[in-house]
């Protein structure tokens, strides 16, 4: 059995727009010329995946992100972006990340009945193994994979592969639990993997691809125990 990490597993206790309403805070800064905070935040977020492949580095990227959203405003980006990607760093690793309860539970009760456990994680090395660290989870998976790491990220099909080959496991008897329909259930279901997804209650289904399973939260994955 193998998991999604980020909105799985785990949660952020501050949103994006949290974070950069506190970045502009302790920079003494106005948000203004960028607009409302939840509007920034989507942008930040879909620059931060659309972007994510041309950085190596979280830093780098969150820098870039910063440029691109500064000369979308017309603001002169140099100096004032580094600025603050530098603080938003600092926010962001300071606020930290949580396991929803309940799941430090459910991945020990799961080795226990015997399940060899995955994580396969798309994002950068260095952001996504923090996380691992400071959650202190990778001690509960047998295969740990971050896209970063090998150029492949969900729903590509190679990165999923990677992960049944360092879990040894047989795709028949697989399944994958994720948050993200477009990455985890496409991805999933393009190589034959069953799959879990953890849909918050009246989410339409996007797309063709059938999850074999729907929850609204993934504790409920007890449910498929045998
Ligand atoms: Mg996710």
């Amino acid at each position: 059995m193998a998991f999604d990490l980020d909105h799985t597993l785990t949660y952020y206790p501050l949103t994006t727009a949290g974070v950069i309403e506190a970045t502009f805070g302790r920079l003494g800064l106005s948000l203004e010329p960028f607009g409302p905070a939840a509007s920034v935040a989507a942008r930040y977020d879909a620059l931060w995946i659309a972007l994510e492949r041309q950085a190596r580095m979280s830093d780098e990227l969150r820098l870039m992100v910063w440029r691109r959203l500064a000369t979308e405003k017309g603001l002169a980006a140099d100096g004032l972006a580094e600025k603050i990607a530098l603080e938003y760093g600092r926010v962001r690793r300071e606020s930290g990340v949580r396991l929803f309860d309940g799941v430090r539970e459910l991945l020990s009760d799961l080795r226990s009945a015997g399940y060899r456990l995955g994580l396969l994680t798309n994002g950068l090395s260095d952001s996504q193994w923090d996380k691992i660290h400071s959650l202190g989870v990778e001690a509960s998976f047998a295969a740990i994979v971050v896209a970063g790491d090998i150029g492949a990220y969900k729903p590509d099909a190679r990165a999923f592969r990677v992960l049944l080959d360092r879990l040894g496991a047989d795709r028949e008897r697989a399944l994958f639990v994720g948050d993200s329909y477009d990455t985890d259930i496409v991805g999933a279901s393009a190589v034959g993997l069953a799959s879990a997804w953890i849909r918050p209650h009246g989410t339409p289904r996007p797309g063709a691809a059938v999850p074999t399973y729907e929850f609204p939260s993934v504790l409920d994955v007890r449910e498929v125990l045998c």
